[in-house]
């Protein structure tokens, strides 16, 4: 098992709402007590539906605010209580690729530019003939020509931006790349190629990946382990042949029943979740996913299952896979 590079231990992002504080009732809960971690080659993914607060976890790891409890440790350092200052030489490890292509790059900025700008901010070269050198390296791994260079972001399809943004997410170095559907507004060929190429330079680089998705079929394809979310929480986290193979919680089951199948031969019985994600400034009582499972008895409405694992590393929040499976 390689070393971790992330642990998120107990994370809670709270917003006010009408003028109220973030905490009490209130508050909408958008991330709830979250605990996970990341080694480095390892890619995890964070799937649920949207408004599951998986993407806010992306940002509360990237400080793009300041969480409401919890902690984030990087390399085995606390980076949720750091200033801005401190938080400087850090901000270079971990990376992020986001959804839209287009408005993620600077139409204002040739491509260039916009690789150049972490290799001089994070102080990685110290002639503009080594940022040129750095930026042909990172054309070739991404593997857009080098004419690229010259050309704005306006002149490039979608997956090509894409690559662009993932170069310039290698520009800075790092050690964790966050891709917040990063692939989510990709043609399907195109989607394929760039998690391949996701997968590729893993392997060369020895990235570890937070991979956040909606989308279960390019989970399936790209994760080493899954952690399902819902209403700001993990019901369930597993290695992904675990997971797909074996779901052990309801909302998981129904989430994979209602994906596309691989081989349209093979019929499997869809579970239809009733109703809508309930609102996380009003949680349901007990199990937050009661008002929608197939399974709901009446301690769910009553107390809230904890994560624990039923089988070895796969971990579940439901009273019905309380009792160790034998
Ligand atoms: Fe369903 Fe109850 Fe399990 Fe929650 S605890 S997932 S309501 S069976």
């Amino acid at each position: 098992m390689n070393p971790i590079i992330l642990e998120v231990r107990g994370l809670k992002k709270h917003y006010g709402v009408k003028g109220r504080a973030a905490s009490g009732a209130g508050a909408v809960r958008a991330v709830d007590g979250v605990t996970f971690s990341i080694s480095r080659g390892e890619t995890l993914a964070l799937v649920g539906e949207s408004g599951c607060g998986k993407s806010t976890v992306g940002k509360a790891i990237l400080r793009l605010f300041d969480i409401t409890e919890g902690e984030v440790l990087l390399d085995g350092e606390r980076i949720d209580e750091m200033t801005s200052r401190e938080l400087r030489p850090l901000r270079r490890k971990i990376q992020v690729v986001f959804q839209d292509p287009f408005s993620s790059l600077n139409p204002r900025m040739r491509v260039r530019e916009i690789l150049a700008e972490p290799i001089r901010n994070f102080g990685l070269a110290k002639s503009e003939a080594e940022i040129d050198a750095r930026i042909a390296a990172l054309l070739d791994k991404v593997r857009l020509p080098r004419d690229a260079a010259g050309r704005w972001p306006h002149e490039f399809s979608g997956g090509q931006r894409q690559r662009i943004g993932i170069a310039r997410a290698l520009a800075a170095e790092p050690e964790l790349i966050i891709c917040d559907e990063a692939v989510s507004a990709l043609d399907v060929s195109v989607k394929a190629q760039i998690v391949n190429l996701l997968q590729d330079l893993q392997k060369e680089l020895g990235l570890a990946l937070l991979f956040i998705s909606h989308d279960l079929a390019i989970v399936e394809h790209i994760a080493h382990r899954v952690a399902v979310m819902y209403l700001g929480r993990i019901v369930e986290l597993a290695g992904k042949r675990a997971l797909f193979a074996g779901p052990q919680h309801p909302y998981t089951e129904a989430l994979l029943s209602a994906a596309p199948a691989p081989d349209p031969t093979v019929t499997s019985k869809r579970i239809l979740l009733q109703g809508d994600v309930p609102s996380p400034l009003n949680p349901p009582s007990g199990c937050h996913f009661h008002t929608r499972c197939p399974y709901v008895f009446d301690r769910c409405r009553r107390d809230d299952p904890a994560l624990h694992e039923v089988e070895p590393a796969h971990y579940a929040a439901c009273h019905l896979r309380e009792t160790p499976r034998q």
